[in-house]
């Protein structure tokens, strides 16, 4: 059904920078060990075909988008291949985008926020082809606080979460169900298929 080959065996680092965070509270040292874990999860096969599985090709696309990747001169791929293209895609790409993540605070249940589009995935013609830069938000809130909000792994899922909303996917407001692609992505990262219930209690917005 979809092109597994070409999976980079040797990564390119994703490059990442931060603004406004506090390291009195350990909160660079969390970010960079979830970039750590996102360096491979990311970009895997594996965390790719979960987040099929659970999803069950269920996905939520900001209007325009596929037009505006021009997925419409594709004519083999679907709405729910959007996800699959843009991993595999991003998964062999040198360099990769650059990251950028801002600390906001607000004392709320919200753990990020991004906006929805801002990176894309393009048939540019003579082949596939990306172009602008993710930019995500994290909340001082619960980063580095204790139990999930000093977990790389939770950290590492909702950046994954808030990098599928700048690539054109989205949800409506706080919905953590498993059945949409950017969610059953998060969860995916997070659990690296192992059995992982944190996950499954994950009561934030993002
Ligand atoms: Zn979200």
């Amino acid at each position: 059904m979809f092109p597994t080959g070409l999976f980079a065996q040797t990564r390119v680092p994703i490059n990442y920078w931060t603004n406004g965070f506090d390291e009195r509270y350990g909160e660079n040292s969390v970010i960079a060990r979830a970039m750590n874990l996102l360096h491979d999860r990311f970009r895997s096969l594996e965390v790719l075909k979960k987040a099929y599985e659970y999803s069950r090709g269920s996905y939520h696309i900001k209007g325009g988008y596929w037009e505006e990747c021009r997925m419409n001169r594709q004519s083999h791929f679907g709405y729910a291949d959007l996800l699959w293209h843009q991993i595999t895609t991003l998964a062999r790409s040198v360099p990769f985008p650059d990251v950028e993540i801002n600390a906001y605070h607000r004392e709320d249940d919200s753990w990020g926020r991004a906006d929805v589009g801002r990176v894309k995935v393009y048939w540019a013609g003579y082949g596939i082809d990306w172009s602008g830069k993710f930019k995500v938000e994290l909340n001082r809130y619960h980063l580095g606080s204790a139990g999930a909000g000093s977990n790389p792994e939770m950290w590492a899922s909702t950046i994954a979460h808030e990098m599928l909303h700048n690539l054109g996917h989205d949800h409506p407001p706080c919905d953590n169900g498993m059945g949409l692609q950017i969610n059953a992505f998060s969860r995916a990262v997070h659990t690296y298929g192992r059995q992982n219930w944190a996950m499954l209690t994950f009561r934030g917005c993002r």
